[in-house]
This record gives structure tokens, C-alpha cells and sequence, in this order.
């Protein structure tokens, strides 16, 4: 990967003959940045180009140079791609479009990259591709003039546009130290690049910008052990896309393709955002502070206004205000009248004006929160007058000395207001110092390193294995195969074998057989209709529960009969399932496969009303208690399902084994497409699954 960020000698087969304004030639603009290698014109009909003795094919340039730019008409790729081949070339760019980004034609134009890649070993980066940015070795493929960055700061990014690249103001710390725009990537991607930044001492932030993921498995492999000690940033467009499809199952339709590369990112340990803005956000903290080790802020601000603003932004984005440290207030207040406030946040401006102390009260202030092992990282909100009325509110000196005497670099996150570029630059001229636009901004930007901190602590989840009689298992397995689905009675016998509890219950034909059936069973009951035609039993008036005895078992079977064939006459009634009524709160459980990351395990509420909520919570398989006990915690129910006002709550353990127990059997039935346990009834001492599905 290297040779495409930093090659000696690079060909650029279709150069443009014409430079200067309007004529986008590559070579002209990868000089103008300053490459400093051998560069090779090919174009049979100039001699020079900017100079450059330009050569007629890739075959008569002496040298088999690290690296080739392809941009020429997208049928002539093809050719090109061979005599780069052919002369030992081993990384190409192709930049030219019109391939999978364009039509059918140009599909099958990049398949034959792609075989011509794998046949020859040749590393391909692109098609439709501005290539890449290097700023440590003033090296830019991309045919845009870009000014020249004064500092490089170790971030680089992996995006599928160039977009990102060139407008690095808008999207990064002022620019990328390395980039690269994969295109179409039909060759190298995520995965290679992740590899190659994972172990790059110039990069300390990777970024991304992703339309689609490919070989999710292996990217959710490598991000995993990457994020471990650089942090990763992903923003992902195409989210609305991800509109809920029509699904078989409940699990189907609440776990979209926006839902699966959250769970998969959250799995990851990246962090996800969801614009430019917050990207600028994310990257100006990962860089200047790195992790927050808590979550308790200092504030200082020259306004209470601001003060008010910084409360509301530490709610919004899950830090704590801290409680100021023992004998500040009296430290600061010593001197001033008594109606004079300090607290946290600390407004500085009554302090600081009466006496004219402002400066002497914020280097105070500000020393006293940093060295405070109460505060885990400061906010200050000052303004930027740059008046020659108001020298006494410049505080640089007292953020570089207050620096100093804490003698650690934690986090200082200001919001200078009223500042321009020069003064930021000054202030982040401090260690550990990170001036944002807002005060919701710089705590955004702290909540990014707070949750980096988060990753880095986080543990590998450690799946159980229990055991389950494979002999048992074996005849349905065969019949979910070969039907594409389990339903009913079968669904919840399959779910047995795995150790998931369920309710009692019996298939039975006919009045005869559901008269013997009820039995060896207890009352109350339910009676369900069952057969392949009733997708939502209770759609078709197919489920009646709590009955309390034979006579109106008797009475349900006969009006059930009856209503099912009066109003559904196509449907065909198979068989009636009669169960033990369970009692509980109606939660759902499921499993759906991604074909990208693998099993994503679902739960939340369920019952009729599962997708009006929508209270659901994601992870990929295979989980461990742990992320089972995260599953249920961050749903918006869990206070119901703790007990909530005297109510007693549900069986916990036995929610968070279910959960256990099948991701194990995700594991197990790898061929499954979705399961859906929809309800499972949680009780207060057990839980029982009562209706499931399972698609093949
Ligand atoms: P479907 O989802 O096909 O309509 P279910 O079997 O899920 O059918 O039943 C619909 C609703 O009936 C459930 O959401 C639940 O409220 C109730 N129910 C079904 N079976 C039982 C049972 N064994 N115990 C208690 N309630 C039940
Ligand atoms: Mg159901």
C-alpha cells in the first residue's frame, strides 16, 4: 500500500498535451503540489508536458516506475491496464468512470479489471477515483489545484468520493494527512487500507466515508483490533435508503440496513457521525485530547448565559457537571461581596470585574479544575474582544500557565467567541487545548473522546456453549429446510431443543384430538389456528386466549372454525395449536442474517404493537452476558421491566440467558435467515416463548 502514498516514479498514461486554466491536467496539478519523484508522461502525440519528456507508451519509459495513473476514455482501460502488467508495474489508479458507477457496459468493463487484477497480482485502486493525498510527501494524484496545507496533522481518511479529500476545510483538522478516494473499489478496499493505516506511524485518526460496506466480516475483524488503539471515524450516508422493507418476520423489518451497520460499528468500537460538521467535531477532539477518562466538567465562563447553554449541552450528550473542588469557592470569592456566586459553572465575569481581577480569577480558576482529580476535563467560554479597550479579558498567558502548573495534558475544550483563526491557532498552540464553533460543539467534541475512552476499556464479548440434543433436532431441521420456514408448535419445539423455554402446547386436528389434548394441559388456554396461510394468526381472528374450561374450549374451537371459514374461505385451516396461556410482559426476540456482517440479535418490545415502538436493541452475534445485559438496559421498557411503581418487575436472568442462548444457536444453525420469538412472555419468575417463526 505504501508505493500508492509514496512512489519514486509514477507514469500518468493519458496526460493532457494542454495545461493551464480550464485543462484539469494531472500532471500539472501533481507538480504545482510539489511531487518531488520522477513523473512520466504518456501521450503518443506531445513530446513534453510541463516539461516532462513525454513518452509513447508505458513500454518506452526506462524504468519500471512504483505506480500508474490511468486516465484515459473507459475503453481503453482495459489496454492500458495489460501494458502496465506487462511492464512490471504493480499499483495502478485507475481514474477514469464509466464503470460499475455508470452502465451495464461499464459493469462488465470492471469485471474484466477485476479478473485482470487477480490474474496478475496488480494492486487497482479505483475506477471512477481521484486516487490519493499524501501531505507528508506533497504528493496529490487528484487533478484538482489544491493550496498547499501549512500543517499535516496525522488523520488520514478512506472515503468513496473525492469529495472529502479536497474539501478537507470542511470535513477535517484544516487537512488530511493521507487520502484516499477508493472509487468503485473494485480491488483494493476497506479492508486493505484499514490494514494499511492500522500500522502507519504517520496516521493517529482513521476516518471514513462509506456508501456500502463490502467483506463486513473481515472489516468488523480488523476495525475491532484497530480501534483498540486509534480511533476510528465513520460517516455512513445513505441511511434513508435504509427505509423498512416489507419483511417476514417482525425481526425482518425492525432491523433495516441502517440499524445492521450501527449494531456492526458499535461492535467495532467506530464512531459513528452524521454530517461534516460533526466529523470536524469528532476529529478536533480525538486529536487534541485523545480519550476523556470521565465524565465530570469543569466550566468556566465569562457569561451565565453560556453557563446555562453548557448544562444543557452536558445533558444532551451524556457528561456531568462537576462538583467544584473543596475551598475553590472561598479561594475565588476572598475579597468580593458576599452576594458574589461560585460554583460550577463558574461564571468569571461578577468575579473577575469587581476589583478588575478578571485575569488573576480565570488563571485561578482554570489551574485549580485542571489539577482537580474531581474534574475529568474544562470548558471555557471566553470572548475574543481583540479591543484596545479590553486588554484586561486576553487570557492566553493564563491557559499556557495554568497548563503548566496542573502538569497534565487534560482536556481543556474552549469556545471562544467572537474569535477568528489566528487566536484559535494560539490557544492549540497549549497542549491538550481544543478550541470548538459552540458550546454545544466543544462538549460534543469532549462526548466523541468520552467515548473513545469507552472503546478502548471495552471487553470481548465471550459467548456460552450449551448443549443441545443434535439427534432431537435433526428431523426438524430437515423440515425447515426443506419448507423454508418452521411455524407454531414446530418453531417453539425447535426452540426448546436450545434450552429457550416455552409454553406447554400441543398441534391438534381435530375437536377429538384438542378435547384429548387439553388434558394433559392446564388452564387457562389458548387456541390458535395454524397453517401456512395465516401469517399474524390474530389478523385472521385467530387466537383466542384465557379460556378457563372444557365447555368454553369447546365453545372458542367451534366460533374459531366458523369465523376463520366465513370470512377467510381461501385460507386453509392445517391444524389448531392449544398452549397454556403464560403471563408477562410481551417482549420480542430475534435473529436476522446480514449478509455483510452475519446474525445480528434483536430484543424489545414485542406483541402487535412491535413496530409502532419500534424499542429495540441490536447486537452481532455472538454476544456474551455482558452485551445481553447492554441489550436490555438500553431499552426505553427496561425501567418497566425492572418494576417500575410497586409492579414487580420480570425475571432478568432469565431474559439474559434466552439471549445467550440463542445467539448460541445462531452459531449452531448457521443457514437461518431470520427467527422471530414474537411474544416471549416475561414473567416475574421465568420467561416463556408463546408464538415464534423461523425462515430459512
Ligand atoms: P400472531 O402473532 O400470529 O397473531 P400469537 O401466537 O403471537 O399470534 O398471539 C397473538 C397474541 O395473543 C400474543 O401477542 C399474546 O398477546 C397472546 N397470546 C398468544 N399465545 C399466548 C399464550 N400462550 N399466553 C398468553 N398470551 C398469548
Ligand atoms: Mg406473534
Amino acid at each position: 500500500m505504501q508505493k500508492f502514498f509514496n512512489p519514486e516514479s509514477v507514469v500518468m498514461i493519458g496526460a493532457p498535451r494542454n495545461t493551464g486554466p480550464g485543462t484539469y491536467n494531472g500532471i500539472e496539478t501533481m507538480l504545482r503540489y510539489g511531487y518531488s519523484g520522477r513523473l512520466y508522461p504518456i501521450n503518443p502525440k506531445a513530446d513534453d508536458i510541463c516539461g516532462l519528456k513525454a513518452y509513447p507508451t508505458v513500454a518506452d519509459v526506462p524504468e519500471v516506475a512504483d505506480l500508474a495513473l490511468i486516465s484515459v476514455g473507459r475503453d481503453h482501460v482495459i489496454r492500458s491496464l495489460e501494458q502496465c502488467i506487462q511492464a512490471g508495474i504493480r499499483h495502478v489508479i485507475i481514474i477514469s468512470q464509466g464503470f460499475s458507477d455508470a452502465d451495464g457496459h461499464g459493469r462488465e468493463l470492471q469485471d474484466r479489471i477485476v479478473r485482470l487484477s487477480r490474474a496478475s497480482g496488480v494492486l487497482v485502486v479505483g475506477p471512477n477515483t481521484m486516487g490519493v493525498l499524501n501531505n507528508f510527501r506533497s504528493f496529490s494524484t487528484g487533478f484538482i489545484d489544491l493550496a498547499i496545507p501549512a500543517k499535516v496533522p496525522p488523520v488520514s481518511l478512506i472515503a468513496q468520493t473525492g469529495l472529502i479529500q479536497v474539501a478537507s476545510q470542511n470535513f477535517a483538522y484544516g487537512t488530511w494527512g493521507k487520502a484516499i478516494d477508493i472509487g468503485n473499489a473494485c480491488d483494493v478496499d476497506f479492508v486493505d487500507l484499514l490494514e494499511y493505516f492500522g500500522s502507519d506511524p504517520e496516521t493517529r485518526i482513521i476516518v471514513l466515508h462509506m456508501e456500502g460496506v463490502l467483506r463486513g466480516r473481515a472489516f468488523l475483524e480488523i476495525a475491532s483490533r484497530i480501534t483498540l488503539n486509534k480511533p476510528i471515524i465513520v460517516l455512513k450516508t445513505g441511511r434513508s435508503r435504509a427505509g423498512a422493507k416489507a419483511a417476514l418476520s417482525h425481526t425482518g423489518s425492525l432491523v433495516g440496513e441502517d440499524e445492521v451497520n450501527d449494531t456492526a460499528f458499535h461492535r467495532a468500537g467506530i464512531i459513528r457521525v452524521r454530517n461534516n460538521l460533526e466529523m470536524v467535531v469528532a476529529i478536533r477532539s480525538l486529536l487534541r485530547f485523545g480519550e476523556l477518562a470521565g465524565p465530570k466538567l469543569g466550566v468556566i465562563t465569562a457569561t451565565g448565559a453560556a453557563g446555562i447553554m453548557a448544562i444543557d449541552a452536558a445533558e444532551d450528550f451524556g457528561l456531568d457537571i462537576a462538583d467544584l473542588p473543596p475551598g475553590l469557592a472561598d479561594k475565588l470569592k476572598h475579597g468580593k461581596p458576599d452576594w458574589i456566586h461560585a460554583g460550577n459553572p463558574l461564571d468569571i465575569w461578577p468575579l473577575g470585574m469587581i476589583g478588575r481581577t478578571y485575569r488573576k480569577i480565570y488563571h485561578l480558576a482554570l489551574s485549580e479544575l485542571l489539577k482537580s482529580d474531581d474534574v475529568d476535563a474544562v470548558l471555557s467560554i471566553i470572548p475574543d474582544f481583540r479591543s484596545p479597550l479590553h486588554p484586561d479579558t486576553e487570557v492566553f498567558d493564563a491557559v499556557r500557565d495554568a497548563r503548566k502548573e496542573a502538569g497534565n495534558s487534560k482536556p481543556l475544550a474552549m469556545w471562544v467567541y467572537m474569535s477568528n483563526a489566528a487566536t484559535e491557532e494560539r490557544f492549540e498552540d497549549v497542549e491538550g487545548v481544543a478550541c470548538f464553533a459552540s458550546v454545544d460543539q466543544a462538549v460534543q467534541g469532549l462526548s466523541y473522546s468520552r467515548r473513545y475512552h469507552k472503546i478502548r476499556q471495552r471487553m470481548i464479548p465471550s459467548q456460552r456453549c450449551f448443549s443441545y440434543d443434535r439427534h432431537l433436532i435433526a428431523d426438524l431441521l430437515h423440515k425447515g429446510r426443506e419448507e423454508k420456514a418452521l411455524l407454531g408448535e414446530d418453531a417453539l419445539r425447535f426452540l426448546d431443543i436450545f434450552g429457550i423455554p416455552i409454553a406447554r402446547g400441543v398441534v391438534a386436528r381435530t375437536w377429538e384430538e384438542i378435547e384429548k389434548a387439553a388434558m394433559s394441559l392446564d388452564y387457562p388456554l389458548v387456541l390458535k389456528v395454524s397453517g401456512r396461510d395465516f401469517l399474524h394468526k390474530s389478523d385472521w381472528g385467530g387466537v383466542a386466549t384465557n379460556i378457563p374450561d372444557l365447555k368454553r374450549l369447546r365453545q372458542t374451537f367451534l366460533s374459531m372454525t366458523d369465523h376463520v371459514r366465513l370470512h377467510h374461505p381461501q385460507a386453509r385451516i392445517e391444524g389448531y395449536q392449544l398452549q397454556e396461556q403464560a403471563v408477562g410482559k410481551e417482549l420480542l426476540l430475534g435473529l436476522k442474517r446480514d449478509p455483510n456482517f452475519g446474525f445480528i440479535i434483536a430484543c424489545g418490545w414485542g406483541g402487535i404493537y412491535t413496530e409502532v415502538f419500534k424499542d429495540i436493541s441490536r447486537e452481532i452475534v455472538p454476544i456474551g452476558k455482558r452485551e445481553a445485559e447492554n441489550m436490555l438496559t438500553s431499552l426505553k421498557i427496561y425501567p418497566i421491566l425492572k418494576g417500575i411503581r410497586g409492579e414487580t418487575g420480570v425475571d432478568l436472568e432469565s431474559m439474559l440467558e434466552a439471549l445467550e442462548r440463542l445467539s448460541f444457536l445462531a452459531m449452531e444453525i448457521p443457514d437461518l435467515v431470520e427467527l422471530d420469538i414474537n411474544p416471549l412472555m416475561a414473567g416475574a419468575t421465568g420467561c416463556k416463548a408463546v408464538d415464534a417463526r423461523i425462515l430459512w
